[in-house]
Order: C-alpha cells, then sequence, then structure tokens
C-alpha cells in the first residue's frame, strides 16, 4: 500500500511575513489530514525560518533543486549536505523549469538525482512532455527517454527511494489539468515500464501527478489507481487551498 504524498513547490515565492502566515495556516488545517506524506519547498533562504516555524509538525521540508557538486568552489549553488543540515528530507530534481531554463540535461539530471540518495535525500524525480510532443504522439517516447536518463545510471532499484512526479509541461502553471485519464494511463506506463525490470519496485513507487492541482480537481486526480499524491505550484502557496488538497489525497 503505498501513502500519498502531496507536495508544496513554492518555487519564486513568498517573504518572511507570508511564510509565517501560510505556514500557521498549514499548521492550523494539518489535523485534518490523515494517512497523507505532506511536504513544503521553499526557496533555500527560506528553508530555515520554515524549519522552525515547523518545528515539531510531521511537515516535511525539501529544496527545489540542489547542485550535484558536493562543495567547493560553485558560486551560487546550494549543496545536498546543506539541504540536509536545514533539514529538508526531500528535493525536486529535474523540474521542467530547471530542465531548459537552467542547462539542467539528461546528464546533470542523473548527476542530480545521484548526489541527492548518496547524501541521504529522497529525490523526486519530474519527468514530462510538451504540448508538442503529446500532440505528435510522443508523450510515452518522451516521459521514458527521462526516466531512463536516470536509471539507466543508477539501476532500478534506487526507485525504491525516490518518487517520480509526471508533470505535462502544458499543464504546469497554465490552469490546464491533465484530465484523470489522461494522468493515469500515463502513471500507469511509468509503472508498467518500471514493473518490467522490478516488480515490487514498481508497487511501492510512488508517482505524483503536477501540473496546476487544485482542491477542485484533486480528489477526482488522486483517486486514480497509479497516482500516489501530487506535485502542487501555485496552489501550494494558499494555506486553505493545499490542506483541502493533501485532504483530497487521504
Ligand atoms: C509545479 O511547479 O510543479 C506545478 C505543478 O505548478 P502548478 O501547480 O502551478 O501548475
Amino acid at each position: 500500500m503505498r501513502k500519498p504524498l502531496v507536495a508544496g513547490n513554492w518555487k519564486m515565492n513568498g517573504s518572511s511575513e507570508s511564510n509565517q502566515s501560510l505556514i500557521n495556516g498549514i499548521l492550523e488545517g494539518i489535523n485534518q489530514v490523515s494517512d497523507v506524506d505532506v511536504l513544503v519547498c521553499p526557496p533555500y533562504v527560506y528553508i530555515s525560518q520554515v524549519a522552525q516555524l515547523l518545528e515539531g509538525s510531521t511537515v516535511a521540508l525539501g529544496g527545489q533543486d540542489v547542485a550535484k557538486e558536493e562543495s567547493g568552489a560553485h558560486t551560487g549553488k546550494i549543496s545536498v549536505s546543506m539541504l540536509t543540515d536545514v533539514g529538508c528530507k526531500y528535493v525536486i530534481i529535474g523540474h521542467s523549469e530547471r530542465r531548459p531554463y537552467y542547462h539542467d540535461r539528461a546528464e546533470v539530471v542523473a548527476e542530480k538525482f545521484i548526489a541527492a540518495q548518496k547524501g541521504g535525500m529522497i529525490p523526486i524525480l519530474c519527468v514530462g512532455e510538451l504540448l508538442e510532443e503529446r500532440e505528435a504522439g510522443q508523450t510515452e517516447a518522451v516521459v521514458k527517454e527521462q526516466l531512463q536518463g536516470v536509471v539507466a545510471h543508477t539501476g532500478i532499484k534506487a526507485l525504491e527511494n525516490a518518487v517520480i512526479a509526471y508533470e505535462p509541461v502544458w499543464a504546469i502553471g497554465t490552469g490546464k489539468t491533465a484530465t484523470p485519464q489522461q494522468a493515469q494511463d500515463v502513471h500507469a506506463f511509468i509503472r508498467n515500464l518500471i514493473r518490467k525490470e522490478d516488480n515490487d519496485v514498481a508497487e511501492n513507487l510512488r508517482i505524483l501527478y503536477g501540473g496546476s492541482v487544485k482542491a477542485a480537481n484533486a480528489k477526482e486526480l488522486f483517486s486514480q489507481s497509479d497516482i500516489d499524491g501530487g506535485l502542487i505550484g501555485g496552489a501550494s502557496l494558499a494555506a486553505d487551498e493545499f490542506i483541502a488538497i493533501c485532504q483530497a489525497a487521504g
């Protein structure tokens, strides 16, 4: 039985003041959420503040990205050990806003994934197709290539300690959600791909859906058999909305 995970990706949003009221709101609602792992991924500079606010709660902390290097002369970068030092358990890897705009090519994504696991973190590996790729019938091929880009380097067992997020790029921040059936089809495709190599890994792997999830559509998406929660962008910035999404996953 897979325990659902709902992860809030705050992206480049927040301030000391707004973080405080967002976390207060999440903490007020969190006891109405059961049997769901809940995670927030604030911008780096606010992780320590959020860690303090979350102290003693069940809400986990994650990074939005991480350096593949361990330490040293890498101006502007944040390492795995820094993230764990400030209390992060998870880290998002290969988000579609990073792959094209910040040169997170397949090799870099694999290196970050490996670095995260080596440092004891749980990577959340994002995969997903562009609109033109979906329209050209290439969704499965694209997702397969993105997955293989990591698994070819790590072996399938690495997915025992990882999460996959299927995020169709055309649905991220656009208000256009994949239909529950469209999402389920890709999730089942991913799980079946993995099942060919290792049935137990496939059965235990959490595959999240991301792309304009909100309270109004979460229940239907999360009720699909291969959808194990969500990676939530915009809707994770409002406590009531985020809590309602977490409840929908429970
Ligand atoms: C995301 O950034 O991972 C995401 C899914 O964003 P949104 O929910 O805003 O579409």
